[in-house]
């Protein structure tokens, strides 16, 4: 693979470098910085979605028949690193990154036309309805029933740890359909409107303070025939598909090595014992640089990806490997964060939005005050969207063969 990037890639880069500058404003990257979950609120990340639609960027990964720019993967790659490098928002990844993807590709014509355009220009905010109370890792033992009558669809049940559930208007749901005797067989892949008497939603807020996740309770909520995707029965095999973009479907190095050399810039100011400044500060720049280093070799493998995928190979089980190791390495790298900030790692505000006028002040910088939040907040990443035991099962038997 040639690490170098062509012309046309430098040339890429510029159009992307200065879009950013033109159009992403201090209140959008303060609104990133003062964030300490892992999606924006939509407040911020409809504003820039409005921003990329107009460029024509939104949708820039799926199929150019339905909105994709057809870019090649370096020029995708290119993108997420200037994006992760000027601090921009990450853009409604639920509707953009899973739902579109799988209505592209399993879709019908009715339901491509219906859903596509409304993703595209942020009218319609989606939430994920696969985990439930008693299924998560194992999540083919689902049990929320759906009972076709008369041309709909009648859900009862619940889920949970729906991430921004309370924005959404539509969610998409694993439902079970059939109890058979291989629980994969049952499942059924449906499209369901928030906006109804069956449907309730309960906030959970996290030890972060965050409020991102929710629990989902529907009673007799309905939903008609014409938004079922697939057919009965399909919804696992439509599961699977979702779940290898969620889990590789991002570039995570750019980010990752942008929050480590910020590390680096904020020890510049930030005293040590001996009176000089932290990065003098011997293990310090030990550990800062084994997170370079482990950083810099997941960018090697998403760049390895990114040519498979351009050369026809689908990236497949490894993205199950950079996952694992993303959710490792940010909880390392936010361990050190809060370690670097010391006293002023420790507020913790349970106000939120931090970027609004009448939030805290924060102590020892913005960085300081969502440090602890943060941290707390990223315990998560290495359950949500596949724990990472799970992941190593994966890895164990369909890429070591054991
Ligand atoms: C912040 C956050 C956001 C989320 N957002 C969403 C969302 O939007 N939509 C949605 O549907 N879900 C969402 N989830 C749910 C997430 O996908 C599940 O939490 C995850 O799949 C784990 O399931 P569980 O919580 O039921 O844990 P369990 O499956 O009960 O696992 C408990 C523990 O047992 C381990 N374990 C389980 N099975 C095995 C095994 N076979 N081998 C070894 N160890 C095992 C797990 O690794 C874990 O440590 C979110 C979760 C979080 C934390």
């Amino acid at each position: 693979m040639d690490m170098n990037y062509s012309e046309a890639d430098l040339a890429f880069r510029e159009e992307v470098r200065s879009f950013l500058k033109d159009k992403l404003t201090d209140r959008l990257k303060t609104g990133v910085e003062r964030t300490p979950g892992v999606f924006v609120e939509p407040d911020i990340g409809l504003e820039w979605h409005q921003i990329l639609h107009e460029q024509g960027w939104i949708s820039h990964r799926w199929p150019v028949e339905f909105g994709g720019k057809g870019w090649t993967p370096m020029q995708t790659y290119i993108l997420e690193k200037e994006f992760a490098i000027a601090n921009a928002p990450r853009p409604a990844p639920i509707s953009l990154g899973l739902i579109g993807p799988v209505l592209c590709r399993y879709g019908t014509p009715e339901q491509q036309a219906k859903f596509l355009p409304r993703i595209r220009s942020g009218e319609d905010f989606w939430a994920q309805g696969y985990s439930e109370p008693s299924s998560g890792s194992d999540l083919a033992s689902l049990s929320m029933s759906a009972e076709l009558i008369d041309g709909k669809y009648i859900l009862n049940g619940s889920k949970i740890w729906t991430t921004h559930a309370q924005h959404a208007n539509w969610i998409f749901c694993l439902v079970r359909t059939q109890v058979s005797e291989k629980k994969q067989a049952g499942i059924t892949f449906l499209l369901v409107p928030m906006d109804q008497a069956g449907i309730e939603v309960t906030p959970i807020v996290s030890m972060s303070g965050d409020h991102e996740v929710n629990q989902v309770f529907f009673d007799n909520a309905q939903t008609r025939l014409e938004n079922r995707v697939g057919e009965e029965g399909q919804g696992w095999e439509i599961a699977k598909f979702l779940l290898q973009n969620e889990r590789g479907g991002s570039c995570f190095a750019p980010r990752m090595l942008v929050s480590i050399d910020s590390l680096e810039k904020a020890a510049n100011n930030i005293a040590n014992s001996d009176g000089s400044t932290m990065n003098n500060d011997g293990d310090f720049k030990r550990r800062l640089a084994k997170l370079k280093l482990r950083a810099l070799a997941l960018e090697f493998t998403e760049l390895r990806i990114q040519a498979d995928i351009a050369n026809g190979r689908p990236a497949g089980p490894i993205t199950s490997l950079t996952k694992l190791v993303y959710s490792n390495l940010s909880q390392d790298v936010q361990t050190l964060r809060n370690e670097l900030y010391g006293y002023d790692g420790l507020q913790l505000p349970y106000d939120r939005p931090l970027y609004a006028d009448d939030a805290p002040q924060a102590v020892g910088g913005a960085a300081a005050q969502v440090s602890l939040a943060s941290f707390l907040n990223g315990r998560a990443s290495t359950i949500y969207g596949g724990s990472n035991e799970v992941q190593k099962n994966i890895i164990a038997k369909r890429i070591l063969g054991l």
